[in-house]
């Protein structure tokens, strides 16, 4: 509830947590700041695990972030919490933890229902940038930043496919589990973690009723 001096208390906002081992955290978190009903929560350990009332698992490097996961023991809670319902986004390296397959490697949280191919588009030199309009997200086209990203191969019909560029697939989503192969935090569009914001603010106002 706004006060009147039309602030958020600090108790009331949407906290927002990003996994905050390696990869792209300050981008998320400035993008993250421009809601004033949101505060962004580094996460590093249980406690501040607790705190979040949805995580952001941003790219980076799948097979770093994985064992940092392993070695400060938030791999089992995080997991947990997310099969409990709490929203979660994997963006690049995040969507490759999230996957249940990862073609010719073992998988990580192993929690979505698809298939990816790790630096299907190539090397670094193979990043690109274009603008799609994803139905689901926003009225308008967004720009999407691809750097060595993943794409998903398939998905199983629990998943709702939310944008595919030349028939890979790039964006998907299944009940609390968004994912994409791109980086929304490196452009100045905010439609993205508008998006998933929603998706929190629906799964807090459940649980409170
Ligand atoms: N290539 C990285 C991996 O496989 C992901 C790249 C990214 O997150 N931008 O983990």
């Amino acid at each position: 509830m706004p006060r009147e001096d039309g602030k958020i208390k600090m108790e009331n906002k949407i906290k927002v947590g990003i996994l905050s081992f390696q990869g792209s955290v300050e981008e998320h978190k400035k993008i993250l700041n421009t809601f004033n009903d949101v505060e962004p929560i580094e996460v590093k350990t249980f406690s501040s695990l607790n705190k979040v009332d949805g995580i952001i698992l941003p790219g980076g490097e799948s097979t770093t972030i994985s064992k940092l996961l392993k070695i400060f023991n938030l791999s089992v809670p995080l997991k947990e919490r997310i099969k409990s319902g709490m929203p979660v986004w994997g963006t690049c390296a995040g969507l490759i933890l999230l996957a249940k397959n990862i073609e010719k490697e073992t998988p990580h949280l192993a929690l979505m229902d698809i298939s990816v191919k790790r630096n299907a588009y190539g090397t670094q030199i193979n990043s690109f940038v274009t603008t799609k309009k994803i139905d689901e997200v926003s009225k308008e086209k967004i720009p999407l930043v691809f750097i060595r990203a993943p794409w998903i191969e398939s998905v199983e019909s629990k998943v709702k496919i939310l944008l595919e560029i030349n028939g890979h697939i790039v964006a998907a989503k299944q009940k609390n589990m968004l994912a994409t192969s791109f980086h929304p935090e490196l452009t100045d569009n905010n439609e993205f973690h508008k998006y998933f914001i929603n998706m929190i603010r629906e799964y807090k106002n459940k649980n409170f009723f």
